[in-house]
């Protein structure tokens, strides 16, 4: 096995072993990088020179005996939409072109103190408003398994970098599956905490009640790991739970005898492929084998919850995107008035997507409209947090497919809104209802592309969800990797 293709366990274990140091384990994702980059452009900023300086320090400390945990040295890939104080920070957007934040999010905090080596910055959908990566204004990303296709989004940099071996592992972000649904289109693990377990402070806000932060990893255990890294309170984010670390490692080889797994009938049928529904039953049957009780779960208003994540995420986008405004950070179009300045500024620093979602929110908000659409929208996913609570009452865990398709052409839907926002069906309940998620590869279609499995447990059953997820990783077996074929330089 080349290096690059190692887990964060298992680079980790030859680091301790001495078998490599940081800076070699650094120069094989940048070496992987400088051969994939060209079909993947899974980086908008790679941070060679910080991390060179990460990696040294994580290898001098190693050297005294100071061991930070799991992620000493390993090189750790960012979506660029968390602040990384004198690092460019981009999301993607010409609005802030050019804006170095004087901070690190917490997250990267975080990191920085469990001694990772961060690599550099990586694409997404322009304020992770999309499901592809197509929405960057910095260009898309490529899917490593078939360069035609796209990665899924928002995070698909991340999971481009992570799938190709160009990173161990990546944080991203998540307000509609923008985690889980990039892994399931690039054969690896994705994972959405409940809300409030993982900071968001210097996390650009997309929409504040959805947005939560999470990793991308080539395993279940690299995932467990990396959440116990960023997990806890901060005061610096007023949604932040005090909740403990739930002991995930504990049951990570317990395997789900015992365990009740709902099916939920409504993520299935008209609209999903027929390879992702007949890999998903047969993981389902394997998990019946391996002695879980599988019972079918109706979950109704799952049927109108992605009507309501598109009024809500738009509307908390159109506020949150307000602070756009030429003045404080990024980009500065002149303009005779303020006013002028400001408009002209938000008119050429916003994509396409961008100004239809601030469009779409404000309206929702708008008087007299207030009520009808907002509001429905909010009493929508009370009504999804009742069914969710009802089938929790029987099931420990809920499954459905991560996508309801495998990874799909760049620009087959990148002008029709709709069926691009359709690809979020299965993963945006989890975020309306604050519940974890995790997405992991269970196989290839007859194309030879990724499908994942989505688990999802309730708020805080982080330690059931990896138990589920872990089983499901251990009967898939699935080891496969993208080959990329180099570019003639
Ligand atoms: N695809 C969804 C959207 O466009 C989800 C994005 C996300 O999770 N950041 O809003």
């Amino acid at each position: 096995m080349t290096l690059h293709e190692k887990t964060i366990v298992e680079a980790g274990r030859s680091l301790r072993s001495g078998e490599v140091t940081s800076e070699d384990l650094l120069d094989a994702v940048l070496l992987r990088a400088s051969q994939t980059e060209a079909q993947l452009h899974a980086y908008l900023t790679l941070d060679k020179e910080g991390a060179r300086e990460a990696a040294g320090q994580a290898d001098a400390d190693l050297a005294d005996g100071i061991d930070r945990g799991p992620l000493h040295g390993i090189p750790i890939a960012l979506k660029d939409n968390m602040c990384t104080r004198g690092v460019e920070t981009t999301a993607a957007s010409q609005i802030l072109a050019g804006y170095v934040p004087p901070y690190d999010a917490t997250v990267v905090t975080r990191l920085r103190d469990a001694g990772a080596v961060i690599v550099g910055k990586t694409n997404l959908d322009e304020f992770a408003m999309g499901s592809s990566t197509e929405n960057s204004a910095y260009g898309p990303s490529f899917n490593p398994w078939d360069i035609g296709r796209i990665p899924g989004g928002s995070s698909g940099g991340s999971a481009a970098a992570v799938a190709a071996g160009s990173a161990f592992g990546a944080l991203g972000s998540d307000t509609g599956g923008s985690i889980r649904q990039p892994a399931s289109l690039t054969g690896i693990v994705g994972l959405k905490p409940t809300y409030g377990t993982v900071s968001r402070y210097g996390l650009i806000a997309f929409a504040s009640s959805l947005d939560q932060i999470g990793p991308l990893s080539k395993s279940v255990e690299d995932a467990a790991l990396t959440l116990e890294a960023i997990w806890g309170h901060d005061p610096l984010d007023a949604t932040s739970y005090s909740a403990e670390y739930p002991d995930v490692p504990a049951d990570l080889d317990t395997g789900v005898d015992g365990l009740k797994i709902g099916v939920i009938k409504e993520l299935a049928g008209e609209g999903y492929e027929p390879a992702v529904e007949s890999s998903v039953a047969d993981m389902v049957q394997s998990l019946s084998e391996a002695g879980a009780e599988i019972v079918e779960v109706s979950l109704p208003t799952v049927d109108i919850a992605l009507s309501a994540y598109y009024l809500v995420a738009p509307a908390e986008a159109s506020a949150n995107l307000a602070r756009f405004d030429g003045i404080r950070y990024g980009l500065r179009v002149e303009g005779e008035t303020t006013e002028e300045l400001m408009a002209r500024t938000r008119a050429e620093g916003f994509g396409p997507e961008v100004t239809r979602r601030i469009l779409l929110g404000t309206y929702a908000l708008s008087a007299g409209y207030y009520d009808a659409f907002y509001g429905q929208a909010q009493r929508v996913r009370v009504a999804l947090r009742d069914d969710f609570a009802r089938a929790y009452e029987t099931v420990d865990a809920l499954v459905s497919p991560t996508s309801p398709t495998v990874a799909f052409p760049a620009g087959e839907k990148i002008d029709d809104p709709l069926s691009m926002y359709l690809t979020d069906i299965c993963t945006n309940p989890a975020n309306l209802v604050g519940h974890p998620g995790i997405s992991v590869p269970i196989g290839l279609d007859e194309q030879g592309l990724p499908i994942g499995f989505q688990v999802m447990a309730p708020a805080l059953g982080e330690r059931v969800l990896f138990r589920v997820a872990a089983e499901v990783e251990r009967l898939a077996g699935f080891g496969a990797r993208p080959v990329i074929e180099e570019l003639a330089s």
